[in-house]
């Protein structure tokens, strides 16, 4: 493709002076600006662009003088980026020239360089721990806490950083042998947001911040462990100067419960039967998590055996269902006995029904274990 010449682009004699490049460039750039064309962006982008790219060269007496003597290829490369510039670069650059047209930058539009490089501050994440029973963890629960945030005060104003004057950027041209140098960088004064605290309400820090504290609604899903981390978004500090909001993290910290130990989402209780139970057999309760269960010991129940209650464990974090409640059976054996116990038990000691004789069908201890977790 023929590249367009740079006069012809700008609409402009080639002897045109300084003054009315410049103005046949801000008359091009205002009404090619891509917000201002909503329904053709695409192609008011590259017109944009193509007049962005003439007028770096024209506007430069150097690369002019070159563009005249040479053509396009004279100035090859020295176009701020080879196939055009992107916006960005074209306000940064030339910036000064909309700031001229409307005094507050392009920032009208939505798109100017008094918004597009400001920076914007994120406030600084708050870190709570909440305390869950099994019982919440269990079924999901919704929680208010407190938490002290830093606010921005009641009646703060804000208005442009009298040093960069709203861009957020500082921009230092210098002389040197190759022409005018262009460097910028964030204001320090504003740290790059373009804004300064008009007034500081009494008790606010010197970002216009202040302590407050408040309930903090926080949707906590069944199944949580101990470690896990929620991230309520904006929940955390406020920043200065209109940034983002922090985020609220929330640490979980499962509490303890007295009956059932959890292992995942699978939990454990131990029940303890007495030595006439473990014999004749018997109905049991159990605790669950949310209530209680009847369990049937078997006659001839041995000591160790492992009962499993499926779904009666804690819902699974991701997907569905639910762990298991494992009852581990304990056979209580009594430390003292009367005479008559004694004697009853002594001539049982070579009873053939007493004898242990653990056949294939009483699976050991490490069957079960394996067993439990398959
Ligand atoms: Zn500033």
């Amino acid at each position: 493709m023929v590249k367009k010449d740079y006069y012809e682009i700008l609409g402009i004699a080639k002897n045109a002076s300084s003054e009315e490049i410049k103005k046949a460039y801000r008359k091009l750039a205002i009404k090619y600006h891509p917000d201002k064309n909503p329904d053709n962006k695409k192609i008011a982008e590259e017109k944009f662009k193509e007049a962005a790219e003439a007028y770096e060269i024209l506007s430069n007496p150097e690369k002019r003088q070159r563009y005249d003597q040479f053509g396009h290829s004279g100035v090859k490369g020295s176009t701020s980026g080879s196939g055009g510039m992107n916006m960005e670069d074209i306000f940064t650059n030339f910036g000064d020239i909309f700031a001229d047209a409307f005094g507050e930058g392009f920032s009208s539009f939505g798109f100017g360089k008094t918004t597009k490089h400001q920076s914007t501050i994120k406030g600084s994440d708050l870190r709570i721990r909440v305390k869950l029973t099994l019982e919440e963890i269990a079924k999901g629960i919704e929680k208010k806490v407190k938490v002290k945030r830093l606010k921005i005060a009641h009646g703060v104003r804000f208005k442009n950083c009298n040093i960069c004057h709203g861009s957020g950027q500082r921009t230092r041209i210098t002389n040197t042998i190759l022409g005018r140098m262009q460097t910028t960088s964030q204001c320090n004064i504003c740290y790059g947001t373009g804004k300064k605290i008009e007034n500081i309400p009494y008790g606010a820090n010197k970002h216009g911040l202040i302590k407050k504290e408040e309930l903090v609604n926080i949707k906590i899903p069944a199944g949580l462990t101990e470690g896990i981390q929620l991230k309520i978004s904006g929940k955390g500090n406020e920043a200065p100067f209109n940034g983002i909001p922090g985020d609220l993290i929330v640490l979980i910290k499962e509490l303890p419960h007295n009956q059932l130990k959890r292992e995942g989402s699978n939990l454990h209780y131990d029940l303890y039967i007495s030595f006439p139970d473990a014999i004749l057999g018997a109905l049991k309760e159990v605790p669950t998590i949310n209530g209680k269960a009847r369990i049937k010991i078997d006659p001839g129940t041995q000591s160790g055996k492992t009962l499993r209650l499926k779904n009666k464990g804690l819902p699974h974090l991701e997907g569905y269902g639910y762990g298991s409640l494992f009852i581990h059976v304990n056979v209580w054996t009594p430390k003292k006995i009367n005479p008559e116990q004694k004697k009853f038990f002594e001539k049982m000691k070579e009873n053939e029904n007493f004898l242990p004789h653990p056949g294939n069908f009483e699976k050991s201890f490490f069957d079960r274990v394996r067993e439990m977790f398959s």
